[in-house]
């Protein structure tokens, strides 16, 4: 795979910034967004008021929308402004309505759709070669408001509560490959996440591809549902696996007082909540969030069903 250098991702944003009014504005909107913490089943939880991302929350991902918009991960659609760094199969962009205090968006070059098992080795390269970012995937219903378009996305660490909350929680070892990787398994706050430990990127592959066999998939879906977090930290890759069973929870489509505009996908379920409506932001209570996350994540039944597929398939498991 490419090489990729640091400086050039740090040169890119700054030119950016410079150069591109729509940037440069919206990250100086970020510096003074407001934001509420909360706990949430003991885990922190930010809230952050954005409108801007109400393009993304609020994005009609069914197929018909899909069809007749025009895709603005495709070069061709995009601001003329917007710079690129190649790498590889990928073009790294600054995204111009962020989260992060630095954000990016890494689309492929070509217009393909959005599936993690062939690009796994991908992110976690990118992770290793972006040190000091956290690269996710939001899966086509679990956030993506490109699912025709794959992508991932790429934003400072430190910034999702998860990172920290994981360094001082104590994992459940589900499956190892020799001392080269772990697979575990942890429920932060409601949200039930499998968290993958590698010091080399074949074996955090392999126990990525088990875990992505023994995930639940109904009929009609092109790939498990799923957010995926994956960071360099230590000389290890850590990646977090947040499997999904809904893609909206219901006060997305409630009537009147009790609709909530809350789209998660994998920033919300690191931590970070984004409400794109201002009454939202101001209503939502830690009971709210503890409600959308047992809805939108995986139940202890699906966690032993997944760990007993995991089991019978023969992987070295430890419990
Ligand atoms: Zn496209």
């Amino acid at each position: 795979m490419a090489e990729l250098s640091e400086e050039a991702v740090e040169a890119l944003f700054g030119q950016q910034l410079a150069e591109w009014e729509t940037a440069r504005t919206n990250y100086a909107k970020l510096s003074r967004v407001e934001e509420r913490k909360l706990t949430v089943n003991g885990s922190t939880i930010i809230v952050q008021y954005n409108p801007e991302r109400l393009r993304s929350s609020a994005a009609k991902v069914d197929r018909a929308s899909i069809e007749h918009r025009q895709c603005f991960l495709c070069k061709p659609n995009r601001p003329a402004e917007q710079q690129w760094i190649e790498w590889g199969d990928y073009e790294i962009i600054v995204n111009p309505y962020p989260i992060f205090p630095k954000h990016f968006t890494i689309p492929t070059r070509t217009h393909t759709a959005q599936r993690i098992i062939s690009r796994f080795r991908d992110m976690m390269t990118l992770a290793l070669l972006m040190k000091g970012y956290t690269v996710f995937y939001n899966g086509p219903e679990c956030g993506a408001s490109a699912p025709d378009h794959c992508h991932f996305q790429a934003g400072v660490q430190g910034f999702m509560p998860i990172e920290a909350e994981l360094r001082h929680t104590v994992l459940a070892e589900v499956a190892r490959d020799d001392t080269r990787a772990t697979l575990n398994e942890v429920n932060l706050g409601g949200r039930h996440c499998y968290v993958i430990e590698s010091t080399d990127v074949d074996a955090g592959c392999k126990l990525f591809e088990q875990l992505y066999a023994s995930l639940p998939m109904s009929e009609g879906q092109a790939e498990p549902m799923m957010n995926v977090l994956c960071r360099a930290e230590n000389q290890q890759c850590i990646t977090v696996v947040i499997p999904r069973r809904k893609h909206r929870p219901a006060c997305y489509n409630a009537e009147g007082e009790s609709r909530m505009l809350i789209s998660p996908a994998s920033v919300d379920l690191g931590g970070v909540v984004i409400a794109s409506r201002k009454e939202d932001f101001e209503r939502i209570t830690a009971e709210d969030i503890a409600a959308i996350f047992s809805e939108v994540c995986i139940t202890d039944a699906d966690v032993a069903c997944i760990n007993d597929k995991l089991n019978k398939k023969g992987y070295k498991t430890t419990n």
